[in-house]
């Protein structure tokens, strides 16, 4: 069993051993004991500020131990944290302002700036103290006073985090998690991955969406897992880091595999150095399709085959392969603990078979409805069932599929059904092709045609080279009709391809 409420087992983690290392910075090692004070104090600085469970308090500080600290000492007093990109525009801070009308903010000074010109309401907290977390005398009084004010332990259905989603579709909406859905999907996770103290993640994914926050920082700190926050994602830095650090974990994107696999290229080159430490146990990847032929040309190099997980802002982590068995490319593998799933036909996408159609969730790590929006909330969950939007396949020894979102990757050519990933990876298999992105376009006579969007790794290749290959390994509707070269895919947030846009300009020829 898990504690019912997420915080305790950070707390847990905390009391058995404080002086086991809970994470890194570019400033070195904070100690769980360190933690737990600097966190404590920052709940007692929330507290004279007027700040009081329930409310809710926007972080959009840097990836280091200021955020960290800010994080817990904020769970710690049940108040409800706003992640927010440190870099965020002004539409997406006041668009949030509006939303979740948060007390106080928690950010450098330009991010605060931004939010104390839009609201007169919200109080910037001065962040510099945030960054000593070594205990100091009188520690001990200051956290039992936070604690004393914060009144009751938490509960499971205590509000605890606000996570907008990449606002793909419309507004961002802000997904609320609770201590409860954390505490169940941060425990799924490190018991399908087998997490621990002898672990140590390389962490260098954004703060502000689950995949960051939840599954690496959040998930790391009740695993009692030390992790290195990285400031970004570099390649050449994160080959480094996990040498140094002797890392067992990574979690990325598919996008920075890509960019793995384009360091090791110029490595080879250079020098013979291992890649990795032979301590590396799982590469996982998540948030977007992983092509198959990414997969294998990773596992050629580096020697591992990355793990795929599947989850989504509202739902958690809902299916993850595992590492004790074969991990297949395309597939992302079963349901976690406490996970229940439903595959549902949808009218029009061609799915009478009873294996394929939309991939309906439920259980304790669902989110708890949109903030404040009552209206998207009963479209995205029904019954108590999140309907995630993404066409599966179930196969029959019960692991998924994901053929692409319902949205914007089911193409229909005359009648026939084509699934945008599927094409992506078949031209992905073109040695000169770094990445694929497939839309459907509007066509008189199929009624629509599949449209690729394609990044080379060598520039020699023409699109007529690309569509005669893919002539030769797709079915004839599934040939894209044409093939635009572009130097980058435009992106909605990490690793994730912005393919309204894609469909925008494939429309508009
Ligand atoms: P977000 O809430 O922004 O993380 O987006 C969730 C969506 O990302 C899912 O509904 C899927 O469409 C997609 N997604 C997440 N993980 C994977 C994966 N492993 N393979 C393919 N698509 C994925």
């Amino acid at each position: 069993m898990y504690p019912a409420a997420f915080i305790d087992a950070v707390l847990e983690r905390m009391h058995e051993a404080p002086e086991r290392e809970a994470f890194r910075d570019g400033r070195g090692a904070v100690a769980r004991g360190e933690l737990f004070a600097a966190s404590g104090r920052f709940a007692y600085g929330l507290l004279q500020q007027g700040v009081r469970s329930g409310d809710r308090m926007l972080l959009g500080l840097p990836p280091d131990r200021r955020h960290v600290v800010a994080l817990i000492g904020a769970l710690r007093l049940g108040v409800v944290v706003v992640p927010l990109h440190p870099k965020a525009k002004l539409r997406e801070v006041q668009h949030v302002l509006w939303d979740a009308g948060p007390r106080v903010v928690c950010a450098e000074s330009a991010l605060a700036d931004l939010v104390r010109a839009s609201s007169a309401a919200v109080r910037a907290l001065d962040v510099e103290a945030l960054a000593a977390p070594a205990p100091r005398p009188g520690d001990a009084d200051e956290i039992e006073l936070a604690t004393e004010h914060a009144g009751a332990a938490a509960r499971p259905d205590d509000r605890a985090l606000i996570l907008y989603t990449s606002g793909t579709t419309g507004k961002p909406k802000g997904a609320l998690h609770t201590q409860g859905s954390l505490a169940a999907n941060t425990a799924a996770l490190r018991a399908a991955w087998r997490m621990g103290p002898d672990d140590r993640l390389v962490h260098c994914l954004p703060l502000h969406h689950l995949h960051g926050l939840v599954v690496g920082v959040l998930n790391c700190l009740a695993a009692g897992t030390p992790f290195s926050l990285e400031a970004d994602f570099d390649a050449e830095r994160v080959l480094a880091r996990l040498v140094e650090s002797r890392a067992t974990l990574f979690f990325g994107v598919p996008a920075m595999y890509a960019r793995l696999v384009a360091a090791a290229e110029r490595r080879e080159v250079a020098a013979a150095a291992p890649l990795v430490p032979d301590s590396m146990r799982l590469f996982v990847s998540g948030s977007a399709p992983l092509a198959p032929a990414l997969k294998r040309e990773f596992e050629r190099r580096f020697g591992h085959a990355i793990l795929e997980r599947y989850g989504a802002t509202e739902m958690g982590i809902a299916l993850s392969q595992s590492p004790d068995e074969a991990r297949p490319a395309g597939a992302v593998g079963r349901p976690l603990d406490g996970v229940e799933t439903k595959v549902v036909a949808v009218e029009g996408a061609g799915t009478a078979n009873s294996d394929e159609g939309e991939l309906w969730v439920t259980g304790p790590s669902l989110f708890r409805g949109y903030f404040d929006d009552e209206e998207a909330t009963a479209k995205a969950l029904q019954d108590g069932w999140y309907r995630t939007g993404d066409l599966v396949r179930r196969e029959d020894d019960g692991s998924f599929r994901i053929l692409g979102r319902l949205s914007t990757d089911l193409i229909k050519v005359k009648g026939h059904r084509v699934g945008a990933l599927e094409v992506e990876a078949a031209l992905a298999e073109h040695p000169s092709v770094a990445e694929a992105a497939v839309v459907g376009a509007p066509d008189e006579e199929c009624g629509e045609v599949p449209v690729a969007f394609v990044r080379l790794r060598d520039p020699a290749l023409t699109p007529e080279e690309l569509l005669e290959f893919a002539r030769a390994v797709l079915a004839p509707y599934q040939v894209p009709r044409r093939v635009v070269i572009v130097d980058e895919l435009p992106r909605t947030g990490p690793g994730k391809v912005d393919k309204k846009s894609l469909q925008a300009r494939a429309r508009g020829g």
